[in-house]
């Protein structure tokens, strides 16, 4: 199964002026594209070649779980941009606020765990079996679902993801990156996650990724086994 780069969902100049042109096209168009290539070219011919990118990301160790984790995470993070308002759910936010105290207080430590996580990786929103919410760093391509926890929402950390916009300002990048945050996205994950109770995420913004392909196919299987 060849892995494909996901599309898009705006374009390269649509999250301006809080993340550029030139940025997204790298970033994208080099990086996130980079994965994708190695990973395909990393599971020709091995018991990984026709597997879902989940699967993937579950089974495999070293270079091809890199590049698996790695495709996935990019995915979630471009489909939880959006340069437009968008304010989280009721729920979510209710359920932010008894976690934090505040979205102002969740907005402080989310940005906080950014700028402390040591060396690349990212930072995320998850919720677990039990729906309790957590703000967790990642190290590289490190993933929450390996640990059976569901993302809600995620910014790279990698200094590729802010060295042309910010050089090393890491908490600069974070500020500008929470004002292009897809509140729906994030809100419509937390709302799968607590009618399927299930451990995986889908949303309508990645239906053209193998993730959500993916996500579809086992959302589908258990509808069927149910
Ligand atoms: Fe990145």
């Amino acid at each position: 199964m060849e892995h494909t780069l996901m599309k898009l969902p705006y374009s390269y100049k649509a999250l301006e002026p809080f993340m550029s042109e030139e940025t997204l096209t790298f970033h994208y168009g080099k990086h996130h594209a980079g994965y994708v290539a190695k990973l395909n070219a990393l599971i020709k011919e091995t018991e990984y070649a026709e597997m879902p990118l989940v699967k993937i990301i579950k089974k495999a160790k070293g270079p091809i779980f890199n590049n698996a984790a790695q495709v996935f995470n990019h995915d979630f993070f471009w489909c939880g941009l959006l340069n437009e308002e968008s304010a989280p759910s009721v729920e979510l936010s209710d359920s932010i606020e008894t976690q934090y105290g505040s979205m102002d207080a969740f907005e402080k430590a989310f940005i906080d765990a950014g700028v402390s996580l040591f060396g690349s990786g990212w930072v995320w929103l998850t919720i677990d079996q039990e729906n309790v919410l957590r703000i967790e760093q990642t190290s590289n391509a490190e993933n929450p679902i390996t640990s059976h926890r569901v993302p809600l929402l995620v910014c790279d950390v990698w200094e590729h993801a802010y060295y042309l916009d910010h050089r090393n300002a890491r908490a600069e990048y974070l500020l500008n990156w929470w004002k292009l945050v897809n509140w729906k996205f994030v809100s419509d994950n937390l709302a799968e996650q607590k009618e399927k109770r299930s451990y995986y995420f889908i949303h309508e913004c990645n239906e053209n990724t193998e993730v959500c392909d993916y996500m579809t196919d086992l959302e589908e299987a258990e509808r069927v086994s149910s």
